[in-house]
């Protein structure tokens, strides 16, 4: 049985944008399949393909040895560890898997990639459920999350790379958390880590038009 840990703090990690649940479509969703209940549990067998296509992971490498777990920075705060992400996805156990916090929680580090012996790639099946989640409507546990990489994302999209003052101010506009974290807000800006003005990239253009392509491709896609 699956072990939750403790309900802890929130970090967060940019997702990919949504898009529409048609961008997900395999070639097997066509097939029909008999659901096989498990104690009680129906698990989702087209899962695991879609997190291995989106990924390109091969989700049924990972023989649960745990080391991603013991190497992740936020696994204190995550209420599924690493590894258990991982094992609900090879078992199909969608309900569950996507309505956790840790795949919003994750930070995008890559430890968990440099520590895997079988070449998984943890942080890309995160990345992967995120899409899913947010493509099946399913809402992060906390709006707050969502509403981060929202921000995070549109903060990019104007400046080829994250302004941190314009993605809190966004963010704190979008959540209406006037006054939280303003403390460490006002210690980072005293020590010159936050900056009033973005620095764009030179070739803001080509990012706005991977955004871009990107809306054209979901649109394409639910065609
Ligand atoms: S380190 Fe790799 S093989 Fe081990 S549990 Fe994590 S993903 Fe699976
Ligand atoms: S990338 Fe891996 S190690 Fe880093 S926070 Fe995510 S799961 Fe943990």
């Amino acid at each position: 049985m699956l072990r939750r840990a403790g309900e802890g703090g929130h970090q967060t990690s940019p997702a990919l944008p949504q898009g529409k649940e048609t961008v997900l479509k395999t070639k097997d969703d066509s097939e029909s399949r008999s659901p096989v209940s498990i104690g009680g549990v129906t698990p989702d067998s087209r899962l695991r393909d879609l997190v291995e296509r989106l990924s390109g992971q091969k989700v049924a490498d990972c023989y649960q040895c745990g080391e991603c777990t013991a190497g992740c920075p936020v696994a204190f705060a995550m209420d599924l560890m690493p590894n258990q992400v991982t094992r609900l996805v090879q078992l199909g156990l969608a309900e569950e898997v996507l309505a956790c916090r840790t795949i919003w929680l994750c930070a995008g580090c890559q430890t968990c990639v440099a520590r895997c012996p079988q070449l998984v790639e943890p942080s890309a099946i995160m990345d992967a459920l995120r899409q899913i989640a947010a493509e099946r409507g399913i809402k992060a546990p906390e709006g707050e999350i969502e509403a981060f990489h929202k921000a995070f994302l549109n903060s990019v999209e104007r400046s080829g790379r994250v302004h941190e003052m314009g993605m809190i101010a966004e963010l704190k506009l979008k959540t209406r958390k006037f006054v939280k974290d303003v403390p460490v807000g006002l210690g980072l800006f005293t020590k010159g880590k936050l900056s009033p003005l973005p620095k764009p990239v030179k070739d803001r253009a080509a990012v706005k038009k991977i955004f871009k392509e990107l809306r054209k491709h979901e649109e394409t896609a639910d065609e």
